[in-house]
């Protein structure tokens, strides 16, 4: 546990959490909508404060980031808590918990954090993945700057759902993201995730304004966000807003939560790719095993320079700098 940031006293005890969008006012005792940040005796505590549910390290496509040091490997932890509540959560375990509920995981201090990054020679760094890094910020932020003090990377994979003050507080530790656009409806965000869209573009926005890497990630879950028009409109959104080579990873959804729609037909996912293709540089496929649609494809003269076989990489027709060995063409890889 550590005192919370972000956060005011008003009055009777009271204070309200700045954190994300969701701004809760807690009353003595109580816990916001993530369930990982309680006022006690008049203080906002992070309860989640070192506690992991999850550290490792892995393929940094696993993330996914694709065009951020394509086949490394980064030290990637998660802790439990988050600040949406999507009834299709594939992480529902740590995500849908609190400190009281979740018997598992371990507690590490952010020295003992970076003492393991160590542990892989090629370690890139470290990602804050697996559920909402927004609602363990205090933690992150120690970590990150420490990471960033050893010269190594630091990427946030999140929904996004974050106000603009911590998020510009957070921008200078981190190197890449890949942030959940869910659906460009308020009303999905609304039902879905017990969220809000609007704050997701926002973070979006200032994300790429920053010049960090940006990779986003979306969901395609039948009859809930698969309307081809309002589809387009978000693509055309993410060519306009965030560049025509914004990097997108359409991802199958699966039956999980409290969601037992059927998982997304291919048919529906490739059709909603080859849409996505028209407008956007680089569209991958997510949670589809042995597909093409994971090699990375020059946007140039349409050949192959980035080969995957699940997490097996080979980058043959790129060099160090991102350009195509084919062409010459320069494609965005950091
Ligand atoms: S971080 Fe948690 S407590 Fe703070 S506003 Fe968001 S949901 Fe509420
Ligand atoms: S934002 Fe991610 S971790 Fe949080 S509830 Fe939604 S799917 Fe789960």
């Amino acid at each position: 546990m550590t005192q919370a940031l972000y956060y005011e006293e008003i009055d009777n005890g009271k204070v309200q959490c700045r954190l994300c969008p969701h701004n809760c006012i807690l009353a003595l005792g109580d816990r916001g909508n993530c369930d990982v940040r309680k006022n006690i005796d008049g203080r906002l505590i992070s309860e989640n404060h070192g506690l992991c549910s999850a550290v490792q390290f892995e393929p940094i496509e696993k993330k996914p980031l694709y065009h951020f040091h394509p086949g490394s490997y980064i030290f990637s932890i998660g802790s439990i808590g988050c600040n949406l509540k999507c009834n299709f959560c594939q992480n529902c375990e740590i995500s849908q918990t609190s400190v009281d509920r979740y018997v598992s995981g371990q507690y590490y201090s952010p020295e003992e954090i970076i003492g393991m990054t160590a542990d892989h020679p090629e370690n890139l760094g470290v990602a804050f993945t697996y559920n909402e890094p927004t609602v363990y910020f205090e933690y992150m932020t120690e970590i990150a700057e420490a990471t960033k003090a050893k010269g190594m990377k630091n990427v946030m994979i999140s929904n996004g759902f974050i106000n603009e003050r911590p998020l510009l507080d957070i921008l200078p530790f981190m190197d890449g993201f890949n942030i959940d656009l869910k659906a460009f409806t308020e009303s999905f965000y609304k039902t879905i995730t017990k969220g809000h869209l609007k704050p997701v573009k926002e973070a979006l926005i200032s994300i790429k304004k920053a010049g960090k890497h940006l990779e986003v990630t979306n969901l395609l879950i039948p009859s809930q966000n698969d309307d081809l028009t309002k589809f387009t409109e978000m693509i055309l959104w993410i060519r306009e807003e965030l560049g025509k080579d914004t990097v997108l990873h359409l991802s199958r959804y699966f039956p999980a939560y409290k969601s037992d729609i059927q998982k997304t037909s291919l048919g529906l996912l490739f059709n909603f790719c080859e849409t996505a293709r028209q407008y956007l540089d680089y569209v991958y496929l997510g949670n589809v095993t042995g597909s093409e649609s994971q090699n990375t494809i020059c946007s140039n003269c349409g050949k192959i320079v980035i080969s995957r076989y699940g997490y097996f990489i080979q980058k043959n027709g790129i060099d160090s700098e991102g350009i195509c060995l084919h062409c010459n063409n320069k494609i965005v890889i950091s």
